[in-house]
């Protein structure tokens, strides 16, 4: 029988923590205590991405322990929904120095974690916790203040899922009325969650297409 020790991950997403939990693709694995993959149901319609560990994450491997993630709690508990639920992760699974902004070759050589972590829960929508995320898991640099509160369709792969970018929390606790903003956003989250996820529309070609002629001749037909 295998013991604990050499059995195999039950699941692949349990496979891509192990794996994580050695890397060392970036600087921030000389100063982690641990790796925060990220916690929750595996099946989840809703996931939830942030920013980055901070102290406490850092100490107990679990996102979003800190004030900031009481808020979330909260937040989560006031549209009927536990923790428990819902997935959350960070796009940095280590935490930067001082809680230092996440630095662009970090994202970059995280970004394959948190991209299959995204395949394999396969959620309908992403909330997006303040700029760093929503940039990143958008793929435009539009900030948080402009696109809160408006899903967006996006595909990682086979994966079709909306994203809804969300004030972060942390911000929230000390601006009373952006936690009014995020309270309004999160309110619309069950509504979004009941939604065909819609495949974002395919880019339109700016080449014009070449005329029967010009196409035939193109394939060597004339
Ligand atoms: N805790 C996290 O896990 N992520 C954040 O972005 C902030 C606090």
């Amino acid at each position: 029988m295998l013991d604990a020790l050499t059995a195999p991950p039950a699941s692949e997403l349990d496979g891509l923590r192990e794996a994580a939990s050695a890397c060392t693709r970036c600087r921030l694995h000389q100063g982690r205590t641990q790796v925060v993959f990220g916690v929750g149901n595996p099946d989840a319609d809703l996931m939830f991405v942030g920013e980055a560990p901070g102290f406490h994450e850092d100490q107990q491997g679990i996102p979003f322990v800190g004030q900031a993630g009481k808020l979330l709690d909260r937040l989560l508990e006031g549209i009927g929904l536990a923790r428990a639920e819902v997935y959350i992760a960070n796009t940095l699974k280590c935490r930067p120095p001082g809680n230092r902004d996440p630095m662009p070759d970090e994202k970059q050589e995280c970004e394959p974690w948190l991209f299959r972590q995204i395949e394999l829960i396969r959620p309908k929508v992403i909330a997006t916790l303040g700029n760093h995320a929503t940039k990143q898991l958008t793929g435009k640099e539009t900030g948080i203040t402009r696109v809160h509160g408006q899903p967006q369709p996006v595909t990682y792969g086979t994966t079709h899922v909306t994203i809804y970018p969300l004030f972060h929390p942390a911000a929230a606790l000390y601006t009373p009325a952006m936690l009014k903003v995020l309270e309004e956003d999160f309110a619309r989250l069950p509504a979004l969650l009941q939604r065909e996820v819609t495949p974002p529309a395919p880019f339109l070609s700016v080449v014009p297409e070449p005329e029967p002629e010009q196409a035939a001749v193109q394939l060597g037909l004339f």
